[in-house]
């Protein structure tokens, strides 16, 4: 497979670009070569600079549900283009877009367009520590809930305590006020409630993990927050920006049929333009500006090009529900098809998902939170990695991410798909 231009490219990018990208994981620092320089995209088929083309098992990371390059998308798009790009005024489509959201979704009264995931949660914490008067936060190790200050901490492995920041220029101050609990297990929770009584604002989880893998939820985990939040005043947050819309037009939240404060929305919800969104219980989402003492703004916020985009996927995903069965089947012949391959060849892995949303991890598994997930062989990773993207299979440089189906994934790729990482397990022993 010949990477002469992206390489080129690359070595451009990174005289200008910090390592050469916009966001980390497209540097593929876990995995080593050059990221691929992509020109174009349709369907479920991506092309990058040396006429290389893939089977796509990312899909910008979740946004492109329908494929890319739908035609609905497409079409919403250039219409409101051709209407202007931005007025800094409210217009018609953000109305549009609030009441869509709003009428889907049951759990949410009010929302606030955004420009991203990450501006979703940093409001939607203000949001919540405005309404309770409270300033701590609490989260689980291994989600990941975009770059604010405030949620870039781990927890130590063991006695979970006070956040200790993961990246360099977080104030001390900012993390100390973040604490983090063990995914799927509730004593973990339970004693920081106990140890912080009446001082936690809000509770915010991703209902199904999708950074550290997949892990999904066990039976009861959601419920039992939901319970621990009304028993002490705490707000629960639903960081829904992969799942919202992906797992069904009422995404988690229905899906497992616990009902949050508050949501944040992404991805999805732009199809593929930059959009986020906060919403829930009318009470809260009044405190917000200019309703309300908590303040938070956007210039571009709402931007009518994305708001068209959003619409045209929330729109078609809601007269065709169909999609998600369709999406459910794919999923479950993905995960079959896998989990039988390591059969035969007897190989030790661990296939999660929910859903359009899969993971490959090279460990015996279960893979239940973050210090299971590490357990994966990553070095085995890196070299199925290379294995599949030789092949064509377009797929996250980074043991710690999805699979993301589209509608534009056909049988025959989800078979071809299989047998590539049949090959690679009978290679790789
Ligand atoms: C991607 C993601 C975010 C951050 O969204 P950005 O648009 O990248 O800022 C937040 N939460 C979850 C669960 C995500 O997957």
């Amino acid at each position: 497979m010949k990477t002469d231009r992206s390489r080129e490219l690359f070595a451009r990018a990174q005289q200008v670009i910090p390592g050469g990208v916009n966001s980390p994981v497209r540097a593929f620092g876990p995995v080593g070569g050059t990221p691929r320089m992509i020109v174009s995209a349709h369907g479920s088929q991506l092309t990058d600079v040396d006429g290389n083309r893939y089977c796509d098992f990312i899909g910008s990371w979740g946004p492109m549900i329908l494929g890319h390059d739908h035609p609905a998308v497409r079409q919403a798009v250039e219409k409101a283009v051709a209407d202007g790009l931005s007025f800094g005024a409210a217009t018609e489509r953000e109305v549009e877009m609030a009441e869509l959201i709003c009428s889907m979704v049951p759990s949410i009264e009010m929302v606030r367009m955004v420009n991203s995931g990450t501006e979703a949660v940093m409001s939607a914490i203000r949001a919540a520590r405005g309404y309770t008067g409270r300033e701590k936060i609490l989260k689980f190790a291994g989600c990941y809930h975009g770059h604010c200050d405030a949620m870039l901490v781990k927890a130590g492995s063991g006695v979970m305590t006070s956040g200790v920041p993961d990246s360099a220029g977080v104030p001390k101050g900012c993390a100390r006020d973040t604490l983090t609990a063990v995914y799927n297990d509730p004593d973990s929770v339970q004693a920081l409630f106990d140890t912080y009584k009446q001082q936690i604002a809000a509770v915010i989880v991703e209902p199904v993990a999708a950074n550290m893998g997949v892990v999904p939820p066990k039976p009861g985990f959601l419920p039992f927050l939901r319970r621990l939040c009304d028993e002490n005043g705490t707000l629960l947050i639903f960081d829904e920006v992969i799942t919202g819309f992906r797992l069904g037009l009422t995404g988690a939240q229905g899906y497992y049929g616990v009902t949050p404060d508050l949501t944040t929305f992404g991805k999805i919800i732009g199809a593929g333009m930059p959009v986020g969104a906060y919403g829930g219980r009318r009470d809260i989402m009044k405190m917000v500006a200019p309703l309300g003492a908590v303040y938070q703004a956007g210039t571009l916020s709402g931007n009518p090009v994305a708001m068209a985009a959003g619409l045209s996927q929330l729109y078609y995903l809601r007269d065709h529900p169909q999609v998600y069965r369709a999406l459910e089947e794919r999923g479950q012949m993905l995960r079959t098809g896998l989990t039988k391959a390591a059969e035969e060849q007897q190989v030790p892995i661990c296939v999660t998902g929910v859903g359009s949303l899969c993971c490959l991890f090279f460990t015996g598994g279960p893979v239940v939170d973050y210090e299971s997930a590490r357990l994966s062989d990553t070095g085995r990773y890196v070299r199925y990695f290379r294995f599949m993207m030789e092949r064509g299979f377009y797929i996250a440089p980074s043991q710690f991410e999805a699979i993301f189906l589209s509608m534009a994934h056909t049988e025959k790729e989800l078979q071809g798909f299989i047998a590539a990482a049949a090959g690679f397990l009978r290679e790789d022993r």
